[in-house]
């Protein structure tokens, strides 16, 4: 099998990718029922309609509905589209679709049919789906319910397309059974709270919206590789491998030349994206070999969020066109980078103002501290909320290793404004003769954005004029952060203002509040801030010190999920209801003890059937050729040390394999999920470890004709 797929795999050519009928880049949002389709396809009031639900959360009318509807549908049959799906994302963290034909017998013959009823809301029956007790399976029901604030968009496959609408997913009784319902109302709350606050800026600021750039990191593996990896395509992680004499060490794939059939998905991947109106900008290899990442112009949250959920598809079903698997997966590799999906994340008003961008003048920059010192004071609070949404079974391998955050949530803000923030703590204000505007000692240059130090190893950074939250795995939605963090902010900034406001009913100046207030909001959050390295082992220390919590496993990080201020945050700004917040911590709980129960299959599986077999031949020959040379009267010891070697491996991994499965039985006994994944973290992980330890070994003893499964520089390599 491995003889094989290597075969294959290094005879494959480049394929040839299809040129779009456009020039570029007029395709750009050919698929798109934006702008320019609703033009051509519906009238004034069901534009105006839809441009008020977008700006102002505004609903819309049945009748109106109705007339969008059919402008879609003649739009999309224009474009060849026969089928409709109502497109969601539940909380299995990929996307979910179930097409229905417009296709509507009238007679003998067949009409194409699109009524308000079909856009609006479906109720697709996805009992199977993940709910965390909210529903029942003998009420089953869950809808789906249209979100006009993301467009519909057409999915082109090899033959046929589809016109899918973007959706919420609720169940019977009104509880979320998505990542996008929560997300749309923490960033209603969002826009609410940060309005309010611009009002002491700016009266003209009306509306605030999230904006989301994320960057997409994943490996591509070839496909017949792939097949023969029965980890690769189980736990979606190599369990097994030992890394290459040559890995990443010497950075030559990092920002190199990219290969020419890689080249040619990341081509057809961009045309097909670009196509849907996603903002592709950036494409590159990343710094293990067999990585890559891209990144687009970042855009406001929501719709971004669908965007990169669309992206994943799209690199998936083009990586396959070209035979090579995507892998998602935070650590697919170990002793390899793993791969991370950074949020680049700031907000901006109808203004035009990027609120997390410095100012030319003092005063623009007391708006710019007021934004930047929230942000800090929000994260501070509520760092256990971020973990925990950042938390999954593969974030762990990724999280404190060698190339990625730690699990501590710290925030790096580079020296320039670390000084400046030192130097506003301190000044004391003289009410009676200070001019407020000359305590902002410095005017924050304008190229901050460029003298920003950079800081790789901090889980939250500034970046000159936005956040990066770099601690979210790639397999993971932005959605499930996004609503954390937008939450968090809204709820600081409403705190922030009632504090502002008092000081202000007290007789001071609106500036002396807000600096006031802000100089108060960086000594409580000040704990938080490091720019030092995260990778250190002084860090954990140091953090430790200062309070800052470290979880290192998927279920101590969800342990946030029943914290007082996961309760006072995400409860009474009904961003959750207390059952919702439980589901999620459940479906959490489960997600990772389901990860952790399949990848300790695999590994009994593939040490029993693959490698002990493997290891049997080997051990056979070197008997046969010892006794061969003993009879010839040559020395065979060293022969005979090889095999006592292997021998010993083969006996700790049947030993260890048995230990863990006993474990993994224990495990299964237990009925509570929190109890469960707890189990398995501290007693059935650690046995993963130490039987890969063993076959690693064996990988290097044994002949490479006989290794069963494709080796790591098979896997990285061909491309
Ligand atoms: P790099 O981090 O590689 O230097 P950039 O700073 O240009 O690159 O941006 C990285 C990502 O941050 C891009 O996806 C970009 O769209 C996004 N980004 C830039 N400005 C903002 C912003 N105001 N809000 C959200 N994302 C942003
Ligand atoms: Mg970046």
């Amino acid at each position: 099998m491995r003889r094989q797929a290597v075969q294959l795999a290094t005879s494959r050519k480049p394929k040839v990718v299809k040129q779009p009928e456009q020039k570029f880049p007029d395709y750009f949002g050919a698929n798109v029922f934006g702008d320019a389709a609703m033009q051509n396809y519906l009238n004034k009031e069901a534009i105006k309609a839809i441009q008020n639900a977008r700006n102002t959360g505004e609903k819309i009318s049945r009748n109106i509905a109705s007339s969008i509807a059919e402008g879609m549908k003649r739009w999309a049959l224009d474009q060849g589209v026969t089928h409709f799906t109502h497109w969601f994302q539940p909380l299995t963290g990929s996307t979910a679709e179930k097409h229905d034909s417009f296709l509507n017998p009238d007679g003998e013959k067949a009409m194409a049919t699109f009524s308000a009823d079909e856009l609006v809301q479906q109720e697709p029956d996805a009992s199977s789906l993940p709910s965390g007790g909210l529903r029942n399976t003998f009420e089953a029901r869950g809808y789906t319910a249209w979100d006009p604030t993301s467009p519909a968009f057409i999915f082109e496959n090899t033959s046929g397309k589809t016109l899918c609408i973007p959706t919420i997913f609720v169940s019977y009784t009104g509880e979320a059974l998505d990542y996008k319902a929560p997300l749309i109302k923490a960033l209603n709350l969002l826009d609410k709270a940060a309005v309010d606050v611009c009002k002491y800026f700016d009266k003209k600021v009306s509306r605030v919206k999230a904006t989301l750039g994320w960057e997409q990191e994943y490996f591509l593996v070839d496909k017949a590789l792939y097949f023969a990896r029965t980890d690769l395509v189980l736990a979606k992680r190599s369990v097994y491998g030992f890394t290459p004499a040559k890995g990443q060490q010497l950075d030559d794939h990092y920002f190199g030349k990219i290969p020419d059939r890689v080249f040619n998905f990341m081509y057809e991947l961009e045309i097909e994206a670009h196509k849907l109106g996603i903002p592709i900008r950036t494409r590159h290899n990343e710094v293990a070999p067999g990585q890559y990442e891209f990144a687009p112009m970042f855009e406001e949250a929501n719709l971004a969020v669908d965007h990169n959920q669309l992206f994943m598809d799209l690199i998936y079903e083009t990586a396959e066109k070209h035979d090579f698997i995507a892998l998602f997966h935070e650590k697919p590799f170990a002793g390899l980078n793993g791969s991370g999906k950074h949020c680049n994340w700031s907000m901006a008003t109808n203004t035009g103002v990027n609120l997390l961008s410095p100012g030319k003048n003092p005063s623009d920059n007391l708006q710019f501290l007021t934004f930047f010192i929230n942000s800090i004071k929000a994260v501070h609070d509520h760092a256990n909320l971020i973990r925990a949404s950042i938390a999954s079974a593969g974030n762990d391998h990724r999280l404190g290793a060698n190339e990625a955050p730690p699990a501590i949530i710290s925030i790096f803000i580079g020296s320039t404004l670390t000084n400046l923030l030192a130097e506003f703590e301190k000044n004391q204000i003289n009410k009676k003769s200070d001019n407020p505007e000359s305590i902002l000692v410095h005017n924050i240059p304008e190229i901050l954005v460029d003298n920003t130090d950079r800081n790789r190893t901090s889980p939250f950074a500034f970046t000159g004029n936005k956040f990066e939250l770099r601690a979210v795995g790639s397999s993971a939605s932005c959605a499930g952060p996004m609503t954390i963090l937008n939450t968090i902010m809204a709820n600081q900034l409403v705190e922030f203002k009632s504090k502002v406001d008092a000081k202000i009913k007290n007789g001071n100046t609106k500036k002396i509040a807000l600096i006031e207030t802000l100089r108060e909001e960086i000594k409580a959050s000040k704990k938080i801030l490091f720019e030092g390295n995260g990778y250190g082992e002084d860090w954990v220390k140091e953090a430790k010190n200062r309070g800052l919590e470290n979880k290192t496993t998927t279920p101590l990080a969800l342990e946030a999920l029943e914290s007082k201020n996961a309760h006072e945050v995400l409860v009474k700004n009904n961003i959750f209801t207390k059952e919702e917040l439980e589901a999620r911590l459940e479906i959490n709980l489960e997600a990772y003890i389901l990860q952790l129960q399949i990848e300790g299959r695999t590994i009994t599986d593939i040490a029993r059937t693959q490698i002990i077999p493997a290891v049997n031949k080997y051990q056979n020959e070197l008997a046969s050729t010892s006794i061969a040379l003993k009879q010839a009267g040559v020395n065979a010891s060293s022969n005979l040390k090889i095999l006592e070697t292997i021998t010993q491996h083969a006996d700790a991994i049947n030993e260890k394999v048995n230990k863990m499965e006993k474990k993994r039985a224990k495990a299964n006994t237990l009925e509570k999920n929190k109890e469960k994944a707890h189990f398995y973290a501290s007693e059935v992980l650690p046995y993963y470890e130490e039987i890969r330890n063993h076959v690693d070994e064996l990988e290097r003893l044994i002949d490479d004709e006989k290794w069963p499964i494709p080796k790591y520089r098979e896997l990285i390599f061909v491309r």
